[in-house]
């Protein structure tokens, strides 16, 4: 099966990329094939493993056959004219665009393409950015570079106008349904009901359908609404979210930091003490981002229970996200306002913003719940 056939819901962008495939085979610049390009695409809607399937057809034989050795380490990152750049701090800064650039100063070593693929080319500060715009303004020695986004405002625009654009679709709840259960062995029950309430972000959908501790999580999340009747109760809902975020990012950081420090220790010995420093600094940057994003998952999972809401007030009440909540969906809905409903997923929609804005968690939350009670 073609590394594209993986891609779901993205049937859109197939002929681009197999076109540009088939340019490449040439090595010659074209109209199909160019070396840089930006693929974007919501959260969840798989950008980077288009890119990364992109990366694949590149250096495959057979335009991404999905089996060969070149397929496999591609995908891997261990493919030698492939690397695959993930961030995990708040941003990309200039000396890791120049490090990246030093590496890839030279021609590929199997010939064919060599490609980069940058998952996050949002977070490139703005003079790591303008380091890479030189790497890209040159095009040498046939690298290809892939950067992901989730928007083109993402992106410098000095960038942006030297890049070819593949735009991501959402996939239907169906799509991520079928893919739960024909990939990854979900009973169909569970596929429909991780695929619904995840509106087509296919990690979450996933990860939701085969961990039952992220089901309980986001159970506990979705009883909040109903329990908001006074100050104190707001109160102890932010804490209660906020402890539940960081237990989160406790639980990946730890594991990932002690590897880490481990492999830098072992590798400088005893004069490693700035770089492990260094290290701990990304550590603490990279966790505070987890429980960011934790938080900003578990605010759209309370959004989705007042868009229910709206639409029951609306007179709708099949197609609810969180339909195994109705009775209280339909006591809120009778009990409240279209017009209250609404102002409360706005301020839902602002704490995200403030939470992305490097506000204060438990500030926000607790903003945010005293908004919400009903
Ligand atoms: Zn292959």
């Amino acid at each position: 099966m073609s590394v594209f056939e993986e891609l779901i819901g993205q049937s859109h962008i197939v002929q681009t990329l197999t076109a540009a495939v088939s340019a490449a085979a040439s090595g010659e610049e074209s109209q199909e094939m160019t070396h840089a390009w930006i693929f974007t695409g919501p959260p969840g809607s798989g950008r980077s493993s288009a890119a990364i399937a992109f990366a694949q057809a590149l250096v495959c034989k057979n335009n991404g056959c999905n089996s060969c050795n070149d397929c496999t380490t591609a995908k891997s990152g261990a493919h030698p004219d492939v690397e695959i750049i993930r961030s995990e701090g708040l941003s990309i800064k200039i000396d890791e665009v120049r490090e990246l650039l030093t590496r890839t100063a030279w021609a590929p070593s199997i010939g064919g393409w060599r490609v980069v693929v940058m998952e996050d080319a949002d977070r490139l500060t703005e003079s790591a950015a303008n380091a890479l715009l030189k790497a890209i303004e040159e095009p040498g020695l046939r690298t290809v570079w892939l950067l992901c986004a989730p928007t083109l405002h993402d992106i410098l625009p000095t960038i942006r106008s030297r890049c070819r654009h593949v735009q991501l679709h959402t996939p239907s709840t169906n799509e991520v349904a079928e893919f739960l259960v024909s990939r990854h062995q979900i009973a169909p029950k569970m596929a429909d009901f991780a695929a619904r309430v995840s509106q087509g972000h296919i990690g979450r959908a996933r990860h939701l359908a085969t961990n039952e501790a992220v089901r309980n999580r986001r159970n506990s999340i979705l009883a909040i609404p109903a329990k908001l009747t006074s100050i104190s109760s707001a109160y102890s809902a932010a804490a209660a979210l906020v402890d539940l975020a960081n237990e989160e990012s406790a639980a990946i950081s730890e594991e990932l930091d002690e590897k880490e420090y481990e492999a830098l220790s072992t590798a400088l010995g005893k004069g490693g003490g700035k770089a492990l420093k260094e290290l701990e600094k990304e550590q603490k940057s990279r966790a505070t981002r987890i429980t960011r994003d934790t938080l900003d998952g578990a605010l759209l999972d309370l959004a989705t229970f007042y868009r229910d809401v709206l639409l029951v007030q609306a007179g709708h009440n099949d197609s609810l996200i969180n339909a195994e909540l109705t009775d209280q969906i339909v006591k809120m809905a009778d009990n409240s306002t279209s017009h209250r409903t609404l102002a409360k997923m706005d301020a839902i929609m602002k704490a995200r913003e403030n939470i992305q804005r490097n506000g204060a968690p438990l500030l926000v939350m607790e903003a945010l719940m005293c908004e919400l009670i009903n």
